[in-house]
């Protein structure tokens, strides 16, 4: 999609607006005008949703990703369902009410096993909490059936606004089938998240104002948006690394353009700055989600080198995290932190 035909199609002169002041506004002018409008929506609250990573099989070959099926040296493993529940109740009793499962597209993983683990959870949380799924395209049937079984949320990152692009990063896959996948999570009912990497091989500056002009058309819910970090053993490991300012700056436009969205400050942001997360909720981020993947485990959910918090557990995560909040004058919080359009 050309970023004038998103333009056009956005109607919107406000919107033209952000984005000619986001091609000269400077980086930190732009980041205090993000983190303003945020803290008019949302205060200074930090939100918090637990990740668990239960599954690093995939049936999926994307050329940037650690856990592709033809990285032969990744170490698999499962989470089974009654590990699932232990830790979405650790969790729980830490006070989290929003987990996160995500995953590699595993075939272990049916419809049936998913929507028994999501009903479990509900259950076990006595319907307290707020469950996301993130494990890619699926039917719209088997959407609908996560749906009914207790999903309250989906991700699903677009990657790059860029179809072609799109298509060579993951082989041949079409750039439509993710938007149709992401318009039927749309469609359901869902609290809807979206998002991209930045600095990717190939990518412009048109393509990342693109990125954050088609997050605005989707009108999500949710933006998770993080630099791409080249990893072993992929397609793409001899890539250059690219600087934070990117996903930087990507979250200040983001948050001028949907001022209500939920924005994560990545992981991914931390693993290649050691105050990206800081920087990220600086420039207009409000969630943050930290991995309470059991430990032996999360180690091998390598999508890409350097992972941080890969030896501290969830309770550990979620103390650092308060500390580095309250030294830039934020404060976590564990509501459910539904989107703004369903409170
Ligand atoms: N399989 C699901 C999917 O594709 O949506 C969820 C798991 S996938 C590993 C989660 C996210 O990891 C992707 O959406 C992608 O943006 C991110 N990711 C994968 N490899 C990465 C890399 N090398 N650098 C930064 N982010 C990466």
């Amino acid at each position: 999609m050309e970023k004038r035909t998103l333009i056009d199609s956005l109607n919107n002169n406000e919107t033209e607006e952000i984005i000619n002041y986001y091609k000269t506004a400077e980086t930190d002018e732009l980041c205090k005008k993000a983190a303003s409008i945020c803290e008019n929506i949302h205060g200074k609250d930090i939100i918090l949703r637990g990740l668990i990573e239960f599954t690093n099989y995939c049936n999926q070959d994307c050329l940037y990703c650690g856990i592709r099926k033809s990285n032969l040296s990744a170490v698999r493993y499962r989470i089974d369902k009654d590990e699932i529940i232990k830790t979405v109740m650790i969790g729980y009793n830490s006070g989290l009410r929003t987990f996160v499962l995500q995953g590699g597209e595993d075939p272990f993983y049916t419809s049936d096993r998913i929507c028994r683990i999501l009903e479990q959870i509900k259950k076990v949380t006595e319907y307290n909490a707020s469950i996301t799924l993130s494990i890619g395209i699926k039917s719209r049937e088997t959407y609908k059936k996560f749906k009914e079984a207790g999903a309250d949320r989906y991700l699903l990152r677009f990657e790059t606004s860029d179809p072609k692009l799109y298509q060579k990063i993951k082989i041949n896959s079409p750039f439509e089938r993710r938007i149709t996948a992401i318009l039927d999570i749309k469609d359901l009912g869902y609290e809807t998240g979206s998002g991209y990497m930045t600095g990717l091989p190939g990518e412009t500056e048109d393509t990342r104002i693109n990125n954050a002009l088609l997050c605005k058309k989707l009108d999500l819910d949710m933006v998770g948006v993080g630099p791409f970090i080249p990893s072993n053993n992929t397609p793409l490991a001899e890539s250059p690394k690219m600087p934070l300012e990117y996903s930087i700056r990507a979250t200040a436009l983001l948050r001028l353009l949907l001022p209500k969205a939920h924005i994560p400050a990545t992981t991914a942001a931390g693993t290649i700055d050691p105050f990206g997360r800081e920087k990220m909720v600086k420039a207009g981020a409000n969630v943050l989600m930290p991995n309470i993947t059991p430990v032996e485990q999360k180690k091998h959910y390598l999508i890409y080198p350097g992972k941080i918090c890969l030896d501290e557990n969830g309770n550990e995560i979620i103390k650092d995290l308060a500390l580095r909040m309250s030294s830039i004058d934020r404060k976590i919080t564990f509501s459910k932190g539904s989107a703004l359009r369903f409170s």
